[in-house]
């Protein structure tokens, strides 16, 4: 590793012994994709001040990646040092964009899961929004399991038909339930094959009970040299075929796989199976796809992250006022990951929850877009493109004009 270029790695390296047994399939795994050393443990966390925030804990992340079944992994990950609390503010219910696609969400699913009535148990449900939409229009009754759920006045009340229970799933594993739902959670878990087996031991012999999981998908990442969605809380990352084949070799029949949001998420529909189920729907046959993009991956992502540096580098060399848009963890993960930090002025993020806070690892303030008409940007830098429009017609409103650029592939053109 280079000085100039410390979180980077000219191309796959492939070690002569194995570095670790890949937590889906088992297989010994030699090749590493990516490292990002010393980086935050949460993006994720409240934090009041500059400093607290730049004194959050650190440890390295090392990417590797599984040759049989595409699987994806930080190999370094120390889940002890994770303490996931109420303090966490990871909801992105604030955005009428993300609102939209999570109600759509809710209806198919009590559609195709035909919730009237059941017992819908949803595992890492946050602050609880999905869950009460969920229960909602699919007339049935809810529980939420979440170390970070918080009953927040005004967002989170709890009606006759939904409960939560602040904590981790581990001490419930002996509840039931008609349809699991896991939205956005297995990413954070290291032991992926356990906690899948566990879930499938929860249904027994029960063949009319259905699993919903929405996660990440790690094609695109790969593809777009996207840095800046690999962060430490993910320790897990998965293609649509890597996560339909962990279902299947853990006794699930994989009914439906669809990437969705801008091909952002994948979204897996289950039944609990007999043993082993065969592979047989289109998006799960990727494995070799998964190997190129693997091994052009290093060289891709340094392209991108040069690229960023030089521009915003530049921009902050000629005097513009540029600020981030989205304090989560993406936008922790783009910070520390190029090591900026006058280059950015501020954070703005549209949830309250977070402004007046500090980005973990950086110390860069979180504002709100009207706290941007003081000291209007020259440049807006977008962490999710599929909220430029949104973005952009908030900035209309309060009279900003500046330009506007989002990560990933939109950008060039
Ligand atoms: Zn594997």
């Amino acid at each position: 590793m280079g000085s100039a270029d410390p979180a980077g790695m000219a191309a796959a390296e492939v070690a002569v012994r194995p570095i670790a047994n890949c937590p889906c399939c088992g297989t010994a795994v030699t090749r590493t994709l990516y490292r990002a050393p010393s980086i935050p443990v949460h993006s994720c966390i409240l934090v009041d001040s500059a400093k607290e925030a730049c004194a959050l804990p650190r440890r390295d992340l090392e990417l590797a990646y599984c040759d049989a079944c595409g699987f994806v992994f930080n190999h370094a990950f120390d889940g002890a040092v994770m303490s996931y609390s109420t303090n966490f503010e990871e909801s992105q219910h604030f955005s009428g964009t993300f609102n939209s696609f999570a109600k759509e969400l809710a209806r198919e699913i009590a559609q195709r899961c035909a919730l009237a009535g059941k017992d819908v148990l949803e595992i890492g449900c946050g602050k609880g929004e999905f869950l009460r939409e969920l229960c909602s229009v699919g007339k049935s009754t809810g529980l939420g399991i979440d170390p970070g759920y918080r009953a927040d006045e005004g967002r989170c009340v709890e009606g006759d038909n939904v409960h939560f229970i602040t904590d981790f799933f581990e001490p419930y594993k002996h509840l039931s339930a008609d349809v699991i739902v896991c939205r956005h959670t297995l990413e954070h878990i290291a032991s992926v094959a356990d906690f899948v087996r566990s879930i499938r031991e929860m249904f027994g012999a029960r063949d009319d009970a259905w699993v919903v999981f929405e996660t990440p998908d790690v094609k695109r990442v790969l593809g777009e040299g996207a840095f800046w969605d690999i962060y430490y809380e993910h320790c897990s990352y998965f293609s649509p075929g890597a996560h339909a084949r962990l279902f299947r070799q853990e006794g699930f029949e994989v009914t439906d796989l669809a990437l969705v949001y801008d091909d952002q998420y994948i979204v897996q529909y289950a039944k609990p199976a007999c043993g082993r189920s065969v592979q047989r729907l289109p998006l799960e046959q990727d494995l070799e796809e998964m190997h190129a993009l693997a091994l052009r991956f290093p060289e891709r992502v340094k392209k991108i992250r040069d690229e960023w540096r030089e521009r915003l580098r530049s921009a902050w060399e000629g005097g513009r006022r540029v600020v981030l848009w989205g304090g989560g963890s993406k936008g922790v993960s783009f910070l520390t990951t190029l090591g900026l930090k006058d280059e950015i002025a501020a954070v703005v993020d549209v949830n309250p929850f977070k402004q007046g806070k500090y980005m973990p690892g950086t110390g860069h303030p979180i504002i709100s877009p009207r706290a941007l008409v003081g000291e209007p940007p020259d440049w807006v830098v977008v962490m999710n493109s599929i909220y430029v429009d949104e973005i952009a017609s908030t900035l209309r409103a309060l009279g900003l004009e500046p330009e506007i650029s989002a990560v990933g592939p939109r950008l060039e053109g």
